[in-house]
C-alpha cells in the first residue's frame, strides 16, 4: 500500500518525545515489511541541510531519504518553522500554533498531487483503484496533523485527487489537543457550521484533535490498554464521550522499539556493550554511569534511573511525595530530565541534601540516556497515564528493570515475570514497590531470571508494522 505519514516530529530530525520515535521508526519497518511510504514533516531551525543529506525538491519544501528508499519531505517556512523549538518557548507554547500546524495540513496535502507514488498499488478487494500518485492512506499523528482528516472531508472533498484517500490518526498523548480561542477558527478557512459541538467546537473553543477524531477513517492509540482508557472521564480529557461514539473505530497497537538504535550488544554510547550471554558489560555500564554522576561507586548498590519529563503524567507528584523516604533507602538513583520549573527545584533541593545519593540532570541528552537505560539496576516510571510509553521498553532491552504504575502501556508491557508493577496511585505503594524491589535484588540468582526475562522480551517494530498494515487495509476496504 502506499502510505503518506504525517506528523509533527521524526527521528532523527526533531524530536521531543515517543512521536518522534514511531515516525521515525514505523515507516522503516513498513518498508520492510514491502509497503511504499513517505513522511512529510516540517522544516524546524535544528534540521541541517547539510548534516541529513537534504536535497530541494521546490521552492518550499525539501527532502532526503531514509531506510531503503522513503522519502522524507520538509516543508519550509522560516517565519513558521525557523525557531529553536518544535511548539513553544520557555513563556509556553507559541502563540500563532494554530497558523503554523493548519499552515503544514493544507501544504502537506497540497504536496501529495506533486509527488507521484511509483510503484502500483495493490488493491484489496472491493476497494476502489485510486488515480495514479495518489496515496492509500495518508497516516496522521496528534493534533499538529489531526486537520489532514478534517480538511479532506471538507475544502478537499470535491477534489477527484483525495476522493480516495482514507485516514488513519494515531492519539500519542489525548492531553494535547490543540486548544485555540474561538477567534481563530476563520484561519482554518471552514464554514462556521463546522464550528459546532458535532466538529471542531469544544467548549466554545476550537480543539483541532476533536476534528480529527471526528473526521478521520480510523483511530488508534497507541496500546490496547490506552485506547480503553481514553473512553473513559478519568483519561478521556474531555473526548471520551465521542470516543465511546466511535468505539468500533478505536483500537490500539502498541508501539515498537527501534532496535538498531536501542541495542545494548552494538550501543555506541555505553562503556560496556552486553547481551544476555555476557552480561558482565552491564557492570562496566553501571560503575560508569556513577562516575559519570559523580555518585560513589559501588557495585552492589542498586542504582535507580529515570529518564523522562519532569511531569505529573511521568508520575513526578508522588515522587515528591516519596523522594526523600526514596533517599534515605540503601540505594542510588540517577534522574535525568527537563520539565516543570517546580520539580526543577524541588530534586535541586533534595540534591542538595543527599549529594551522594542522587545526581540530578537536568537537561536532555540522548547520549546519558543512553548510559542510564545500560548502567541502572532499576527504570523507575510511575506515569500517573502512559498511553505507551518507550523508557520501560528501552530498559527491559538493557535488562533494567522496569518498576511502574498499572496504566496504558506499561499494563501491556510490565509485569511480576519481567519487572515490578503498583496497583494504586500513591506515595506509599510506590515507596513499598521499591522496596520489595530492593529485597527481590538481593538475591543474586533470581535477580538475573528476572534480567533474563525482561531482555527476552520482544518490542521489535517488526510485529507491530504488521499490525498496522491491517489497520491500513481496514479503513481502505471501508471505501
Ligand atoms: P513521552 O513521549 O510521553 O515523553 P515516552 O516514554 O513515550 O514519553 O518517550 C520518551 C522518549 O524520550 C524516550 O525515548 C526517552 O528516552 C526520551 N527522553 C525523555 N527525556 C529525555 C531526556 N531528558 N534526555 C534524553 N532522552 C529523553
Amino acid at each position: 500500500m502506499k502510505i503518506a505519514m504525517c506528523a509533527s516530529e521524526v527521528v532523527p530530525f526533531a524530536k521531543t518525545g515517543g512521536l518522534a520515535d514511531v515516525a521515525g521508526a514505523l515507516p522503516l519497518a513498513l518498508e520492510e515489511a514491502g509497503e511504499e511510504v513517505i513522511i512529510i514533516t516540517p522544516k524546524y531551525k535544528m534540521i541541517q541541510d547539510a548534516k541529513f543529506g537534504i536535497k530541494r525538491f521546490k521552492d518550499d519544501v525539501s527532502y532526503t531519504v531514509i531506510g531503503k528508499n522513503i522519502k522524507v519531505y520538509f516543508i519550509e517556512n522560516n517565519s513558521y518553522y525557523g525557531r529553536d523549538g518544535l511548539y513553544g518557548d520557555k513563556t509556553g507554547d507559541y502563540k500563532d500554533n494554530l497558523d503554523r500546524f493548519s499552515y503544514f495540513c493544507t501544504r502537506a496535502l497540497d504536496l501529495l498531487k506533486e509527488i507521484n507514488f511509483s510503484r502500483p498499488s495493490i488493491r484489496m478487494s472491493g476497494g476502489i483503484p485510486p488515480l495514479a500518485g495518489t496515496p492509500d492512506i495518508i497516516h496522521v499523528h496528534d493534533w499538529q496533523a489531526s486537520l489532514v482528516p478534517v480538511y479532506l472531508k471538507t475544502k478537499y472533498q470535491d477534489n477527484p485527487f483525495y476522493k480516495n484517500i482514507n485516514t488513519l490518526l494515531t492519539i500519542h498523548n489525548i492531553g494535547y489537543q490543540g486548544l485555540f480561542p474561538k477567534e481563530e477558527f476563520p484561519k482554518l478557512g471552514l464554514d462556521w457550521s463546522y464550528f459546532n459541538m458535532e466538529a471542531l467546537e469544544f467548549y466554545g473553543k476550537v480543539n483541532i484533535l476533536k476534528g480529527g477524531l471526528v473526521f478521520s477513517d480510523l483511530i488508534n492509540t497507541v496500546s490496547p490498554t490506552y485506547s480503553q482508557e481514553i473512553q473513559t472521564k478519568e483519561f478521556g480529557f474531555g473526548l471520551e464521550g465521542l470516543l465511546l461514539k466511535r468505539k468500533a473505530d478505536v483500537s490500539g497497537i502498541l508501539n515498537g522499539l527501534d532496535y538498531s538504535i536501542w541495542n545494548p550488544e552494538t550501543d555506541k554510547f555505553i562503556a560496556g556493550n552486553f547481551s544476555l550471554s555476557k552480561i558482565k558489560g552491564k557492570q562496566k555500564d553501571k560503575e560508569d554511569l556513577q562516575k559519570l554522576c559523580g555518585l560513589p561507586v559501588k557495585k552492589d548498590l542498586p542504582l535507580l534511573g529515570i529518564v523522562s519529563r519532569l511531569a505529573e503524567q511521568k508520575g513526578f507528584d508522588i515522587l515528591a511525595q516519596a523522594i526523600e523516604i526514596i533517599c534515605e533507602m540503601p540505594l542510588q538513583l540517577v534522574i535525568l530530565g527537563t520539565g516543570d520549573m517546580k520539580y526543577h527545584l524541588l530534586l535541586e533541593n533534595i540534591v542538595k541534601r543527599y549529594p551522594k545519593v542522587i545526581s540530578l540532570q537536568l537537561k536532555f541528552d540522548d547520549a546519558l540516556a543512553h548510559k542510564i537505560y545500560a548502567g541502572s539496576d532499576i527504570f523507575l516510571m510511575p506515569s500517573k497515564y502512559e498511553p505507551c510509553g518507550l523508557g520501560q521498553l528501552i530498559s527491559l532491552r538493557y535488562g533494567t528493570i522496569p518498576l511502574v504504575y498499572k496504566t496504558g502501556g506499561l499494563a501491556d508491557t510490565v509485569n511480576a515475570r519481567n519487572g515490578f508493577v503498583f496497583n494504586e496511585y500513591s506515595a506509599a505503594a510506590l515507596v513499598g514497590t521499591i522496596k520489595k524491589a530492593l529485597m527481590a535484588s538481593k538475591d543474586q540468582k533470581g535477580w538475573l531470571h528476572l534480567i533474563e526475562r525482561a531482555m527476552r522480551g520482544n518490542f521489535s517494530w517488526d510485529a507491530q508494522a504488521k499490525e498496522y498494515v491491517k489497520l491500513y487495509a481496514k479503513a481502505k476496504y471501508r471505501n
